[in-house]
């Protein structure tokens, strides 16, 4: 191998940084000699927090415009990430070991026993921030305590504290090539949904930055108004792209800074701003991912209702903003914010199951699932989060289709047994007289469900059973 071989060689453990510009780790692999980029999967950790099905296609996606872009050198290992890594460092005489943070205590607990192990062997592990604006110990109230409650911890915590890093740019990278015994990527495979899901997004760095581009430059102008209607199309979709890493936080913050009026640029970078605080809340408080962080929320009385839960999944409520959203989830691996408060309020409250169950579907099927921001959303809808939606909001889903779906044009996209439907109608078909049903060729209970709960006494329901649990607003 000549000279190349007596230079320093640092290894590059890919996991939720899937990118190859604004990536310390790798840069500072980069700056340490030639670089063996690898993927890992950890059985252990799958096991214990398997992916659902939509991210792990996205993920194995992202991998293979990844290895592309590093000339299939991505070496793809399976087994213990110590174990693995000091094999892989032994056969190439690696001294170094980079990776990005993640900040799920479940990762932490890993990776620290994979620092141990890597020093026990004598081995440089050095991780980097690529994730997160800002570190969740860098966000603390002034007395060190971290935040519970949003607008605090972002204007005092984030905005008070250093501003975002500039993004880097892809390193100069010395690859080493792949002997032909060491793994690739197997080839994905392509189940008829997968293919599906294919035709709706594009998967890559590059397309991540088209994506972020085409943002900025034709929807940040109107972003604030127009974020909450689900058929304008008119929020980023760029969720996927931070997920998996292929876009950090700071290219994101920094590319839209003075690209649009600055009512749309703080209203987007706040959002972000909610990003940051789901990580915070779940670093700090760990239980969040398995149980209430309001104490008195252990005692609700859930309902143990399967029918129910599998009509929600499937998008069979008959409660039609609802079911647009669950199809939407379904079909898209995606669902529209403003759609994701109401059908996680509507199983929460309306049909008084556990938001745990509502969680599990979600990280199933979304292609931006992310542990904190899934938690932490569900446990903000169902009342039971640090910063939460007081226990007495119960989106009705009928008002929020008049108000932020007037023209109907989101529920027939995806509920389209009801587009004959005139727009009144649209958002609560039982309340419609019989013979506008009659003329928009509508059976209720044969076309379309009956809707499963009465709003209005479900409603009540949730109400008692949050005030004999002595919630609070
Ligand atoms: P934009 O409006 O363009 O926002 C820009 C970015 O800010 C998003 O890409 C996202 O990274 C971040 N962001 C926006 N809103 C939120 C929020 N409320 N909380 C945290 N981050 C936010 N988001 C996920 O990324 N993964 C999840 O698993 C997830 N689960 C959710 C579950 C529930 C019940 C709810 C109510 C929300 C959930 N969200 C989740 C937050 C939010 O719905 C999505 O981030 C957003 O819809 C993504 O679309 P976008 O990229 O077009 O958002």
């Amino acid at each position: 191998m000549g000279a190349a071989s007596s230079a320093p060689v640092a290894i590059h453990w890919f996991r939720n940084d899937l990118r190859l510009s604004d990536n310390p780790a790798l840069a500072a692999a980069a700056a340490h000699g030639r670089v063996i980029p690898v993927a890992i999967e950890d059985p252990a950790l799958v096991a214990a927090h398997p992916a659902g099905a939509a991210f792990a296609w996205w993920r194995g996606r992202a991998l293979a415009a990844l290895d592309r872009a590093l000339g299939g050198t991505l070496r793809a290992l399976r087994g213990d990430p110590a174990e693995a890594l000091r094999a892989l460092a032994a056969r190439h005489g690696a001294s170094l070991i980079t990776w990005t943070r993640a900040y799920e205590p479940w990762t932490i607990a890993r990776d620290t026993a994979v620092k141990a192990a890597l020093a026990g062997a004598r081995l440089q592990a050095r991780s980097a921030n690529g994730a997160l604006l800002w570190e969740p110990w860098e966000t603390l109230k002034p007395d060190g305590a971290p935040y519970r409650v949003f607008t605090p911890f972002y204007r005092r915590g984030c905005l008070g504290a250093a501003p975002p890093r500039r993004p880097l740019p892809a390193p100069h990278l010395d690859l080493v090539p792949r002997a032909p015994d060491e793994p690739g990527l197997a080839a994905p495979d392509e189940a008829p949904w997968q293919a599906r899901l294919g035709r709706l997004w594009r998967i890559g760095e590059d397309a991540a930055h088209d994506a972020l581009q085409g943002f900025v430059q034709e929807r940040l102008a109107g972003y604030a108004k127009g974020r909450d209607f689900p058929a304008l199309g008119r929020t980023s979709r760029l969720s996927p792209y931070l997920a998996h890493g292929q876009l950090s936080p700071n290219q994101v913050w920094h590319a839209v800074e003075a690209a649009g009026p600055p009512e749309d640029v703080a209203k987007f970078r706040a959002e972000l701003g909610w990003r940051e605080f789901s990580a915070h809340l779940l670093f700090h408080f760990p239980k969040l991912a398995h149980a209430p962080l309001r104490p008195e929320f252990a005692a609700m009385p859930w309902r143990d209702d399967p029918e129910g839960l599998e009509a929600w999944r499937r998008g069979r409520t008959g409660v039609p903003l609802v079911d647009a959203g669950m199809r939407e989830l379904w079909q898209t691996g995606y669902m529209h914010n403003r759609v994701r408060m109401v059908v996680a309020s509507f199983l929460t409250k309306n049909l008084l199951i556990d938001w745990r169950a509502g969680a599990r579907w979600f990280a199933d099927c979304l292609v931006d699932h992310s542990p904190a921001s899934n938690l932490a959303s569900w446990q903000w809808v169902a009342g039971s989060g640090a910063d939460a939606a007081p226990y007495f909001r119960v989106f009705n889903p009928a008002a929020q289709a008049a108000k932020f779906d007037p023209q109907g044009d989101y529920i027939r996209r995806f509920v389209p047994e009801l587009a004959r439907l005139p727009d009144r109608w649209l958002g609560a078909p039982w309340s419609a007289p019989a013979e506008v049903l009659a003329q928009a060729g509508l059976r209720l209970g044969r076309d379309y469900p009956r809707p499963l709960v009465d709003l209005a006494a479900s409603r009540q329901r949730a109400l008692d059973a949050h005030r004999a649990l002595g919630a609070k607003a």
